[in-house]
């Protein structure tokens, strides 16, 4: 899923996000809560209609933002207190008020309102962490469950809007199984794994991944949150993971890095300067296919906006391009049972 933090996946229009079959994309809520606000998106038939993207979406609960945008934050067991990063305004969330605001948002998909938990942690405080995600994970699906049907959009096929639980505990592997466990008898719609790529060395997010993946239904989206680089949501996609998001492929390419099927190429360097080949050869993407490293070196040198749709738009590709070859080899004509067992073998 590309990440739309603000209604929007950076410098990349909706249209052009259509043609490179991204179907589905991610808004922020706790941006588009303090702007343009979540009423103003209702009145304005939810976050669809206001960003013109008749495709899937979902938003997060808020919760990551809120703890990773605010030092001054307080926390109790009813929710949690912070400023905006905006205007210094003070606010207040709790798993109702997440779950309202992303009602009003209206997406596809809504998620939990959790804790997600810093790393390093000590194991008292992932424990207590945990402890409030999953009192906070029961409240919001109470809240979800009561309250879906006020999305801003009417919902002939009646498959309506869908909560999804996050999976915490840090990096503790009991703790980890024992909110799964926990998570799974509440029924979500389905399942994240969050608390990850938050600074942990890559073979410790490769474990908890591992013991949680088995824990969670096989029959229901299973969704690891902020991930990751190219070679990455390829080995957890073959483990069996359904979904991820993660802001790398747009905001490497403001910076210049593209990812190729050569690994990665910094576009700034000099060496590029009147390098006349496509920027990957192997890709056939619209930027690929029309213009050289040299240009968007060019382009990145000059400070020109369009430096950074162009190279958010090649990246975009090779990641989608990934998921779509991934899929391929997963869903052979024979259908979904193949591509279940397919997906087993690869696990194991
Ligand atoms: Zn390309």
């Amino acid at each position: 899923m590309p990440v739309g933090t603000q209604g929007t996946v950076k410098t990349v229009p909706q249209d052009t996000l259509e043609a490179l079959g991204a179907e589905i994309i991610l808004g922020n809520t706790y941006h588009l809560y303090l702007r343009p606000g979540h009423e103003a998106i209702r009145r304005m038939g939810g976050l669809h209609k206001f960003i013109s993207w008749p495709h899937a979406l979902l938003t997060d609960s808020g919760g990551f933002q809120v703890f990773s945008l605010n030092e001054l934050r307080k926390v109790t067991d009813d929710g949690v207190r912070f400023r905006s990063h905006l205007d210094g305004s003070s606010h207040f969330f709790t798993p109702e008020h997440s779950i309202d605001v992303q009602i009003a948002l209206g997406a596809d998909i809504c998620m939990a309102f959790d804790e997600c938990t810093e790393y390093p942690a000590d194991r008292s405080r992932a424990e207590e962490s945990l402890r409030l995600t999953m009192a906070w994970a029961r409240r919001s699906l109470d809240h979800f469950r009561a309250h879906r049907h006020e999305v801003p959009w009417s919902d002939p096929k009646g498959c309506g809007m869908q909560c999804f639980g996050i999976v915490q505990g840090g990096m503790y592997t009991d703790l980890r199984r024992q909110c799964a466990e926990r998570l799974v008898e509440m029924n979500f719609d389905g399942y994240a794994i969050g608390g990850l790529s938050v600074g942990e060395p890559r073979d410790l997010t490769l474990e908890m991944i591992a013991e949680t993946l088995p824990l969670l239904p096989k029959d229901k989206p299973r969704y690891v949150m902020g991930v990751g680089y190219p070679d990455e949501i390829e080995q957890y996609a073959r483990m069996g993971v359904d979904m991820m998001d993660c802001v790398l492929p747009t905001r490497a390419a403001r910076h210049g890095l593209l990812f190729t099927s050569q690994g990665r190429l910094n576009i700034k360097n000099k060496q590029y300067a009147e390098d006349q080949g496509p920027p990957d050869p192997a890709c056939d993407c619209m930027v690929c296919r029309r213009y050289s490293r040299a240009y968007l070196r060019h382009l990145m040198q000059a400070g020109e906006a369009l430096s950074g749709t162009l190279n958010s738009i090649h990246n975009l590709a090779f990641y989608l391009g990934i998921m779509q070859r991934v899929r391929d080899s997963l869903a052979p004509a024979t259908g979904n049972q193949e591509a279940g067992s397919l997906k087993l073998e690869a696990r194991s």
